[in-house]
């Protein structure tokens, strides 16, 4: 209730803030909104913020949100990517009201290309595409004039039609717009409209060998979802004019474009393009992978529908592109599972700590808050016993004035358990400490302490015969540089070689009760999420996040 009211209070985007005059000024009585993924790889971290404003606006506003295929490039695009674009979308927690796909207006698109071609505004070109790129001109000197220009309506609806039943080979002839070669806008200089690809389309097949253009498609498909807001990235501004002409010249519903900027995520890349490179060459194992930035491998890392929500409100909606540093991402998921997590003890560099003055063979039960966010989750029972392990980093030999933890003759308090005292410890030949030596303080159970000894320090620990193995996956930075896309070579030299290690942990017995992507805090470690590829005999878990922010500390 608290968050519903506090979104109304909040201001609204620049989007927002069209649409809402818009309504008021009686233009429309609802808004169709559409998000339009080309499928030819998986959403990241960029798309969440599209289908959030996309999806949100017609939340907040009467109306609805369609998702919108856009598949008229043959090559690059598969079903895979269909079903795992819907899947991401529903995971977010969004639902469209039709699912659409450009390729069905291809029939609709040829027929409007003929109009076109009637109306003497279009034309086919037998130039190849580097003979056109010639007569382009640049930005400050005019282009010329192709050729073809001038040829009659009948002989560009011959050609077209030959050029639609497969007559030529591809690359031979192109649709061009007739608009303006010397048009301040270069986009605007005879644009091509279709050209010749002789290729499989994941929906209709082999049906055609010419595909429409982007632009030849897109405002179209708009335009034929009678889609009052078409929001797009920056890069389409220039676009904008030749949206806006097709779509007067044709006639057709009005569908008008607004710009919003890219969202960029640091020390990651958020293209498609390049993240299916870093996939194909085998860098990552595949788009799910928990170090991507795609959608399904910040799900499979532990995130959740509601922290990347909040993300991408709390980013906003900008007209300028600008970098958006990850540790937001993980400051949302951690404010998120802090309130959602329950609380398990996980080891995950274990050093072994005898309680001498506890008897052997001896388990004693320790009941221990699942949340304590959320009393409802009540508690849960945690085995005791002589050994047991914590963390190594929690024992020092010759402690610093400040350290609170275990050290020789210091006390700390077990969590949920008893306050133990350091006796003795040993070493190895190599100087390394290999166990500890400690005495429980009896009447000292958490709940029950009538010792009225204060101690600082609290560790988590886990029983030693109760132990469960947890292979646990801890991740870095996919990359060592803020913006590996704008570093000079390839943005694939500056992958962090060490993004990925792991260890093995130990666990109290209540974990083995996790579900699959069910994610918890392990007490004092961070966050950590189930992995699908755990099975009955091996438990493997991925560390979303941990807990403080160690990567600002270290001052980088
Ligand atoms: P990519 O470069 O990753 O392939 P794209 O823009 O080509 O991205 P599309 O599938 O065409 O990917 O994108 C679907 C929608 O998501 C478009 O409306 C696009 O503008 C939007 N979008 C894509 N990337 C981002 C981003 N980084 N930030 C915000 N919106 C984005
Ligand atoms: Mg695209």
């Amino acid at each position: 209730m608290i968050t519903e009211e506090k979104k109304e209070e909040k201001s609204l985007n620049f989007i927002e803030e069209i649409v809402e005059a818009d309504l008021q000024a009686g233009k429309y009585t609802q808004i169709i909104t559409r998000f339009p993924p080309e499928p030819n790889g998986y959403l990241h971290i960029g798309h969440a913020s599209s289908i959030c404003l996309n999806f949100g606006l017609t939340k907040k506003f009467p109306g609805y949100t369609n998702l919108r295929f856009d598949d008229t490039n043959p090559v690059t695009e598969d079903t895979e990517y269909v079903e795992s674009i819907k899947n991401d979308i529903r995971w977010m927690g969004f639902e469209w009201e039709n699912e659409l796909y450009a390729s069905d207006y291809f029939d609709t698109l040829y027929q409007y290309a003929i109009e076109l071609i009637n109306k003497g505004l279009a034309y086919v070109d037998d130039s190849t595409s580097e003979e056109i790129a010639l007569l382009k001109g640049t930005p400050t000197e005019p282009g010329k004039d192709s050729i073809y220009r001038s040829r009659s309506v009948d002989e560009n609806l011959a050609l077209f039609e030959k050029m639609k039943n497969g007559d030529f080979p591809d690359g031979s002839r192109t649709l061009r717009a007739k608009i303006d070669m010397a048009h301040m806008n270069m986009l605007m200089r005879d644009p091509i409209l279709y050209r010749i690809k002789h290729a499989h389309h994941h929906r209709t097949g082999n049906k055609w060998c010419i595909y429409p253009m982007y632009d030849f498609a897109h405002g179209q498909s708009d335009s034929i979802e009678t889609v009052t807001h078409s929001i797009c990235t920056l890069e389409f501004v220039p676009h904008r004019e030749l949206y806006d002409w097709i779509i007067e010249k044709l006639g057709i519903y009005p569908s008008h474009q607004y710009e919003f900027a890219r969202r960029n995520l640091n020390y990651t890349v958020t293209s498609k393009r390049k993240l299916l490179q870093l996939v194909q060459e085998k860098h990552v194992n595949g788009w799910d992978d928990p170090r991507m930035p795609t959608i399904s491998g910040l799900r499979r890392r532990g995130y959740t529908p509601e922290s990347i929500r909040d993300f991408c409100d709390r980013i906003g909606v900008a007209r300028r592109e600008n970098m958006i540093d990850v540790g937001l991402l993980e400051f949302c998921v951690r404010e998120d599972l802090n309130k959602k997590a329950l609380r398990r003890m996980v080891v995950l560099d274990p050093l072994k700590v005898i309680i001498t003055n506890f008897p052997e063979g001896v388990t004693e039960m320790c009941h221990s808050e699942n949340n304590p966010e959320d009393v409802a989750t009540g508690n849960r029972e945690v085995p005791f016993s002589r050994e047991i392990y914590i963390e190594k980093e929690d024992f020092m030999e010759t402690p610093s004035k400040k350290y609170f933890r275990l050290a020789p003759g210091k006390m700390v308090r077990l969590k949920s358990a008893y306050i133990i005292q350091c006796d003795n410890f040993l070493k190895d030949e190599n100087g390394e400490i290999t166990e500890v030596h400690c005495s429980y303080i009896e009447n000292s159970k958490s709940g029950h302490d009538t010792t009225g000894i204060n101690v600082k320090g609290t560790l988590h620990w886990v029983s030693v015969p109760h132990a469960q193995e947890v292979e646990v996956r801890l991740y870095d930075r996919l990359f060592s540089v803020e913006d590996p896309s704008s570093e000079e070579g390839d943005f694939k030299d500056y992958i962090n070689p060490n993004s990925l290690e792991i260890i093995t942990g130990y666990a109290e017995p209540a974990l083995n009760e996790a579900k699959e992507g069910e994610s918890f805090q392990f007490l004092r470690k961070g966050y950590f999420a189930k992995d699908p590829d755990s099975n009955t005999e091996k438990l493997v878990f991925n560390r979303t996040v941990t807990l403080r922010d160690n990567w600002a500390k270290a001052g980088n």
